[in-house]
């Protein structure tokens, strides 16, 4: 009996009531804990933060239990969307974090795409209304072979958030992505045809 009343309140701790994803106090744990792996073992990882467009008006035009409604929904097609060893939380009011381990920024960009695409739109039914709800995302990745600190990776995904707000809403936005060279091999298939042109040229 009181490991089950361990285990529910460890459960309460950690998760958001209303839509049984992780909530923003257990987000920021696990962000500097994979942060800290991330350096460790040199792999990359994204972070991408979502929020809902425009809620308020769902709130005042069909009332809170609508707007919780609407909430629960977004969390269950968010669920859907993630890959195995990715994270959901909700962290404010209509404001959610997905965090991305083990991706370089190509990769991010994808899972984030994916992620993002299942509510853009999301269509929410309740009795005989049909809600149309849109999101809108910003997404940052950590720099290849730098230690990043979690304040700096949330600034930089909310950075992008509030370019995606200002314009237009409903997408999402990254940095831009600059090509990148990982391995020798990559580096001598890069360089090859190059040369092979400048000879050509002579
Ligand atoms: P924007 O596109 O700029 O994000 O507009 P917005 O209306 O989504 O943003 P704003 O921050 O003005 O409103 C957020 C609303 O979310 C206000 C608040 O009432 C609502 N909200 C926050 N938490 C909850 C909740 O738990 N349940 C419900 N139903 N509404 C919530
Ligand atoms: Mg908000
Ligand atoms: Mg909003």
């Amino acid at each position: 009996q009181l490991q089950a009343l361990i285990d529910g309140l460890c459960d309460l701790s950690m998760h958001d009531g209303l839509t049984g994803l992780m909530n923003a106090t257990f987000f920021q744990a696990l962000l500097v804990s994979e942060l800290d792996r991330s350096a460790r073992t040199g792999r990359n990882c994204g972070l991408m933060l979502l929020d809902l467009d425009r809620f308020k008006l769902i709130n005042d035009n069909h009332g809170h239990l609508t707007g919780d409604l609407v909430l629960r929904a977004v969390a269950i097609q968010l669920k859907k969307s993630l890959r195995h060893m990715d994270t959901a939380a909700r962290i404010g009011g209509e404001e959610f974090a997905v965090f991305l381990p083990e991706c370089n920024p190509e990769g991010a960009v994808r899972a984030a795409m994916r992620i993002h695409a299942g509510i853009n739109p999301l269509l929410v039914s309740t009795g005989n209304l049909t809600l149309r709800i849109t999101a809108s995302a910003g997404l940052a990745w950590t720099d290849p072979g730098r230690a990043a600190e979690p304040r700096d990776l949330l600034a930089r995904a909310d950075a992008e958030l509030y370019r995606a707000k200002r314009s237009g809403r409903e997408r999402l936005l990254y940095p831009e992505l600059l090509p990148t060279v990982t391995s020798a091999t990559e580096r001598a298939s890069l360089v090859l045809p190059r040369l092979e042109e400048e000879s050509y040229e002579q």
